[in-house]
């Protein structure tokens, strides 16, 4: 199969694991006869450093043409004290607008062979593997008026969605427990905001649509707690974008790090934007440790959404697991007798096995 792909580095580690990616892409097209073409743009601060914006037309244009969309990460000290219309994020929001990217997916999930690195008890994540189904367009984010404080003395944001917006993030997250273990959790505010009533209705709607599916509701604060207190309990959680930002970090730490976390960001059509959870690393980067899993994930995320090459997809996720098991790690993880390697060796055993 061909397909094009946009590489998009960005600022910090992004630079330095889309290499990984790309190597682990070049990797499949030989093993499996694809053909991957590749064209690298600027986003972020380096786009604010080239272009004077931190998203440039000619980056969104050649989205737009692309099959899908690799992300390394955003952002840095370096621009932090830019007016709010020149901070690399806006790029970010401003390309998964442009692209209509609607649905944000998160799987947490727990390696074999890591030393428990995360801060909650082991016998409570462990097993814990779970799909957060983030809105990612609408509601708080995307509010109205643009100008929204008035002399600083009082400020709106404000939280809108059509029926039509809930309606294809639920559909998403249906179809998503259908591939699972088939059950999903709505999440929402519905004792306070109408929006949450909204979308437990359309929740409760569609469920005749997928009786393959049990489905529950869960206040977001009592989603809060349960993820932390017994995560085993959550198969796929859909959320709007606000409540699944917020779920979406904490649930992170069930793994315990963020190194190893992708997610994808997609359109109705199937076009996606992949990406790591974490971001630019100001901290490390430069200097080659950087743990280029999530970036490689998210890579076998883009081959089984937007391609749907399934067998690519799990290669590239069982050549994670058996490096692992081979005792290689980079400096964020631990593993027993395991030897420490930087970002181009973690990636280049990965690209062995596969
Ligand atoms: P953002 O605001 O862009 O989300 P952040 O400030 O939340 O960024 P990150 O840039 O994700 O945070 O980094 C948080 C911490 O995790 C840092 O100490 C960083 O070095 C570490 N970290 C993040 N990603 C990786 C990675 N791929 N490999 C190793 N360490 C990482
Ligand atoms: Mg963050």
């Amino acid at each position: 199969m061909k397909k094009h792909v946009v590489l998009l580095p960005g600022d910090g580690i992004g630079k330095e694991v889309i290499n990984s990616a790309k190597d682990v892409l070049n990797a499949i097209a030989e093993e499996f006869n694809h053909e991957f073409s590749f064209e690298t743009h600027e986003i972020g601060g380096a786009a604010i450093d080239q272009y004077g914006t931190p998203l440039p037309e000619s980056t969104v244009e050649a989205c737009g043409r692309a099959d899908a969309v690799l992300l390394g990460a955003v952002g840095g000290p370096k621009w932090d004290n830019n007016p709010s219309h020149l901070r690399p994020e806006r790029g970010l929001l401003g390309i998964r607008k442009a692209l209509d990217l609607y649905a944000n997916l998160r799987p947490i999930k727990g390696f074999k062979n890591l030393l428990h690195a995360s801060p909650l008890k082991e016998e409570v994540v462990k097993g814990s593997d779970l799909l957060i189904v983030r809105e990612l367009t609408g509601g708080l984010y995307f509010g109205t008026p643009s100008e929204r404080r008035d002399n600083g003395q009082s400020v709106v944001d404000t939280l809108a969605y059509s029926r039509k917006e809930i309606e294809r993030i639920v559909d998403r997250g249906f179809q998503a427990a259908q591939q699972r273990r088939g059950h999903l959790t709505s999440v929402d505010k519905a004792n306070v905001l109408e929006s949450s009533k909204l979308w437990r209705e359309v929740v409760e709607e569609k469920k005749s649509q997928y009786p393959d599916v049990s489905v529950d509701h869960v206040l977001v604060d009592a989603a809060a707690m349960k993820l932390i207190t017994n995560p085993t309990q959550f198969d796929v959680i859909v959320t709007e974008n606000l409540f699944g930002d917020i779920l979406s970090d904490e649930a992170s730490v069930l793994t315990g790090s963020l190194g190893m976390l992708p997610s994808a960001s997609l359109r109705e059509d199937g076009v996606g934007l992949y990406e790591p959870v974490h971001g630019s690393a100001p901290d490390i980067a430069g200097k080659g440790i950087a743990n280029p899993v999530a970036m490689i994930l998210s890579t076998a995320l883009m081959l089984r959404y937007s391609f749907q090459m399934e067998n690519e997809g799990k290669l590239i996720e069982d050549a994670v697991q058996s490096v692992l098991d081979a005792g290689f790690h980079t400096a964020d993880l631990q593993i027993e007798n395991g030897s420490l390697v930087g970002t181009a060796e973690m990636t280049k055993h990965i690209v062995d096995f596969i």
